[in-house]
């Protein structure tokens, strides 16, 4: 069974622009799915509608043995990693990883093991009560992989996560990002135009153009075909 099923998934926004066209694609529990292709080729609507976060013109996104069309985005378990951190600027690092885990309210002591736990992975427990503001750019972001790792979701979706940070961090992180991902086994599908991020990272690369699946196939099928 695919950890997530995307089966003939269609947008079509309101004024008709049809920016994701019949998507097909089985994607295996563990899996790290790359979307790839240029820009306004529907890679951000495709992860948004797994996420839940836009709706579905046509078609089913299943996750796990659910089929998640209709149910919202805080009930789909899964995570979601953005370029702009998505932090909350006026809670200390520590509340921003336990802030979703109440609101959900999972017992205190659990919240406590598990940010402990994703602050270790991380590297970030100097940084506990500090504020985002005080942190640097890669700090931020691994603090919201933190979030996204406290959570225990069935995915991560990553959304151009790296794009703000300057050109070495972006490749430490990268690094990151894979090892974290393989010692967790999330499966995770990630959206990006760096085409060497895209090779680091994929365990296959989905090319998309013109809200179709142009290619998919393991990184160097892809880059090293005519
Ligand atoms: P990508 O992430 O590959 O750059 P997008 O998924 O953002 O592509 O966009 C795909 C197409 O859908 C583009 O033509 C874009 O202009 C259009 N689009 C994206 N968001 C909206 C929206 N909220 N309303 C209408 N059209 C949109
Ligand atoms: P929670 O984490 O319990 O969902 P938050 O207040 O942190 O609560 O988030 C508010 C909304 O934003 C939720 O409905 C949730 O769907 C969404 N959300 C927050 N963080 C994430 C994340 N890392 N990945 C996906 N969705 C998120």
């Amino acid at each position: 069974m695919s950890a997530i099923e995307i089966a003939a998934v269609s947008k079509v926004y309101a004024g008709g622009v049809r920016a994701v066209s019949e998507v097909s694609l089985s994607i295996a529990d563990g899996e790290f799915i790359v979307l790839v292709g240029p820009s306004g080729c529907g890679k951000s609507t495709l992860l948004r509608m797994i996420a839940g976060l836009e709706t579905i013109s046509s078609g089913t996104v299943t996750i796990g043995s659910r089929v998640v069309n209709d149910i919202d985005p805080a009930a789909r378990n899964i995570a979601m990693v953005f370029q702009n951190y998505a932090l909350y600027p006026h809670m200390s690092v520590y509340d921003n990883l336990a802030y979703g885990l109440r609101n959900r309210g999972v017992p205190k002591a659990d919240i406590d093991a598990r940010v402990a736990e994703a602050a270790r992975m991380l590297e970030i427990e100097p940084f506990l009560e500090r504020k985002p503001k005080q942190l640097s750019g890669g700090q931020r972001q691994r603090v919201a992989m933190g979030r996204a790792i406290v959570r225990k979701p069935d995915a991560f979706l990553f959304d151009e996560p790296l794009s703000n940070l300057d050109a070495k961090l972006r490749v430490s992180m990268r690094g990151e990002i894979r090892q974290l991902q393989r010692r967790l086994g999330v499966t995770s599908v990630y959206v990006t135009h760096d085409q060497l991020e895209a090779m680091t990272l994929a365990d296959r690369i989905v090319v998309l153009n013109g809200g179709r699946v142009e290619q998919v196939g393991r990184p160097l099928d892809v880059y090293h075909s005519p």
